[in-house]
């Protein structure tokens, strides 16, 4: 058992944390204000190969492992968790289009994919299905020439602003079997978006509901085989849910880093407030807190490249464990900011709001709990 990062890890953990420090940090405020991310970001953050993490060297990805991955969210995050999580969100799409898309389909979409000139969003809610995905209603109808789309999917990740959208869609009956996938372009005559979802954190992506109007989409967009694509979705979710573990881990590395800092500047009753021992007692916790949940994180993670049959049970654990201690760890750096932490300029409510909602996507801390249980109760 080996717990230290090799030598190539820790550089690709220096370079994202590197290109984050620079060209993200310094403009997380403006895009969270404006309610958008340039998008010139993402061509210089596919020039780093993060286009395509952990898509295969062969389709021209940088094939890295899970545990890889989470060191390049981490890193990144520790930036702006609502821009590393938007690029967490494109990877699944990627990884998704690389393991199931034709050899078709992958010449003709990959390298945009990979080099970020096509961002990519990922559409499974439905505004009458979240946790319950399978219950998906947004139908797509066979035709000679392929499938016409109508439904609604909402709440969607850079709806109206990513270029293309990896879709599931009722082709069958009722149930996970019914559900394929699609890939749909930005542009298709009948795809429309919502209004922007105002927002308590994540405020720099837009979200927004994904529409579809009888929109025609050629066969070649299927991805895969009709009737897998709730298993596609659902396989695309263990890695997503170690990547936002990952955001939470490296914004609260973030906050505990600017308390430390805070804490040695801040006096109060005559001396430093990191004095008291009642808050070295806090630090003290916080630590250990951050330090258990990566570990338990990246053993998930190396589960998970490992192919280990309670890899999914692992996933679910760590990403209920890691997001709420970031979340907690988070808010106490805040409290222990005293009013300065409520203020924007100390870049610590931000991170607050940001983390709030690793708790309810990619399948809520209360589903994470549904899987933990229901694979116990299978093993006995
Ligand atoms: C900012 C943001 C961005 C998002 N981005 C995307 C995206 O890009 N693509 C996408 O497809 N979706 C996205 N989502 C949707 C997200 O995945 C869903 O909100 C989430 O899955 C929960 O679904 P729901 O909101 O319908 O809640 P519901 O499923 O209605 O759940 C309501 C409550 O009931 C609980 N609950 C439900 N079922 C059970 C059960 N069986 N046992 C115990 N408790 C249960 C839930 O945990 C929750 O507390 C995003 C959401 C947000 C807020």
């Amino acid at each position: 058992m080996d717990f230290a990062m090799s030598e190539e890890q820790t550089a690709i953990f220096d370079m994202a944390h590197a290109f984050g420090q620079e060209n993200i940090a310094p403009f997380a405020r403006q895009w969270e204000s404006e309610g958008t991310i340039p998008k010139s970001l993402w061509p210089q953050i596919g020039e780093l190969g993060f286009g395509g993490l952990y898509v295969s060297e062969d389709s021209g990805g940088s094939g890295l492992s899970r545990l890889d991955a989470t060191l390049v969210f981490e890193a990144l995050s520790m930036a702006c968790p609502s821009v590393a999580a938007f690029l967490s969100i494109h990877n699944m799409c990627a990884k998704m289009l690389d393991t199931f898309g034709s050899d078709e389909m992958k010449s003709r979409i990959m390298p945009g994919v990979l080099s970020l000139e096509t961002v990519l969003s990922y559409c499974l809610t439905e505004p009458g299905s979240g946790s319950d995905a399978a219950a998906l209603k947004t139908r797509a109808e066979k035709t000679n020439e392929g499938y016409v789309l109508n439904g609604t999917k909402a709440f969607i990740s850079g709806g109206g602003y990513s270029d293309a959208y990896v879709c599931m869609v009722r082709t069958g009956d009722a149930g996970p079997k019914g559900i394929s996938t699609v890939y749909v372009e930005d542009g298709t005559p009948g795809l429309s978006f919502g209004a922007m979802e105002d927002k308590m954190g994540w405020r720099s992506q837009p979200t927004a509901q994904v529409q579809f109007d009888d929109c025609k989409i050629s066969a070649d967009n299927l991805v895969g085989d009709e009737g897998q694509g709730f298993k596609y979705a659902m396989m695309g979710l263990d890695g997503g849910r170690l990547n936002i573990s990952s955001c939470s881990l490296g914004a609260a590395q973030t906050a505990l880093n600017l308390t430390l800092t805070y804490m040695s500047e801040r006096k109060a009753f005559g001396t430093s407030i990191d004095q008291f021992q009642g808050l070295q007692f806090r630090l003290a916790d916080m630590e250990i807190e951050l330090q258990a949940a990566r570990v338990f994180l990246r053993q998930a993670a190396w589960k998970l490249d490992q192919g280990a049959p309670d890899a999914s049970k692992h996933c679910a654990m760590a990403k209920k464990f890691v997001t709420e201690a970031g979340s907690k760890i988070v808010d106490q750096c805040l409290q222990l900011h005293g009013g300065y932490g409520y203020l924007a300029d100390y870049g610590i409510e931000k991170l607050v709001r940001d983390l709030r909602v690793h708790q309810i996507l990619e399948g809520t801390n209360e589903i994470m709990r549904v899987i933990v249980a229901r694979n116990m109760l299978a093993a006995r």
